[in-house]
């Protein structure tokens, strides 16, 4: 690419907060997400301008400045909304908490206390992250992971598992960062062998940290621009 061409910023799409998984018309099954990193990371894309699309679960933000965002509730549906979205995004963070399981059906009407024992019967949940390779093979593609704990091979292994590029791993054992804190800490685990450790923070400002390495991954590996050049 010549250094005067003008070329398009990168589009970004990101997940964020929880899924719901309907047990009946009022009950649920979920998660701590409150989506706080994920909206953090959409508003530092259209920050840096570029193109951020959120696919939010169930959580109680506002959609940040120069945002476009869709709603859902469940994994299936965030599935969809992503996988409609992702073969025309150039980079593509997974923040979302998606339940691992749902109930296998949702009862049509509320069950009653006076019923007795409530059984349910749990299927796993696509796992969205492992997927995106067959829908947006190009893109650059990042996980977070929640863990109470995990060693460097885990963190290695989970990253070739899930065919992703780039691993975000946060202590969620830990009350003053992670799920519902305005604080995170982080490690990146790259594909590349390269492992980043990234102090506490709040998350607004990790968020822009995490934003400018991944846009200067793909400024490297794919033909976008990370800030549009017009001289
Ligand atoms: O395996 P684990 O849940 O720790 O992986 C976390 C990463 O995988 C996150 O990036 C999350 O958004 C993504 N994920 C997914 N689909 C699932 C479960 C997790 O995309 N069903």
């Amino acid at each position: 690419m010549r250094p005067d061409e003008t070329t398009s910023p990168p589009r970004v799409l990101v997940s964020a907060g929880p899924t719901h998984e309907p047990i009946d018309p009022v009950r649920f099954l979920g998660n701590r997400s409150t989506g706080r990193m994920g909206f953090a990371l959409a508003a530092a894309v259209a920050e840096r301008g570029a193109l951020a699309t959120l696919v939010a679960g169930p959580v109680a933000l506002p959609t940040p400045v120069g945002v476009e965002r869709c709603d859902v509730l469940t994994a299936l549906e965030m599935r969809d909304a992503i996988y409609s979205r992702a073969g025309a995004v150039d980079l593509i963070i997974m923040a979302a908490a998606v339940a691992d399981f749902r109930p296998r059906s949702a009862l049509p009407r509320k069950f009653k206390k006076s019923e007795g024992v409530l059984r349910l019967e749990l299927v796993p949940n696509p796992d969205i992250l492992a997927g995106l390779d067959a829908v947006a093979p190009r893109a650059l593609k990042v996980g977070f992971a929640a863990e109470t704990e995990i060693s460097d091979a885990e963190a290695e292994a989970k990253l070739e598992r899930k065919g992703a590029d780039f691993l975000v791993v946060n202590d969620v054992s830990r009350p003053d960062i992670g799920f519902a804190a305005a604080d995170n800490e982080v490690t990146v685990y790259q594909r590349s062998g390269a492992k980043t450790f990234f102090a506490r923070r709040p998350k607004d400002e990790l968020a822009i940290t995490l934003i400018d390495l991944f846009f200067s991954s793909l400024a490297q590996h794919h033909e976008v621009a990370v800030t549009t050049s017009l001289s």
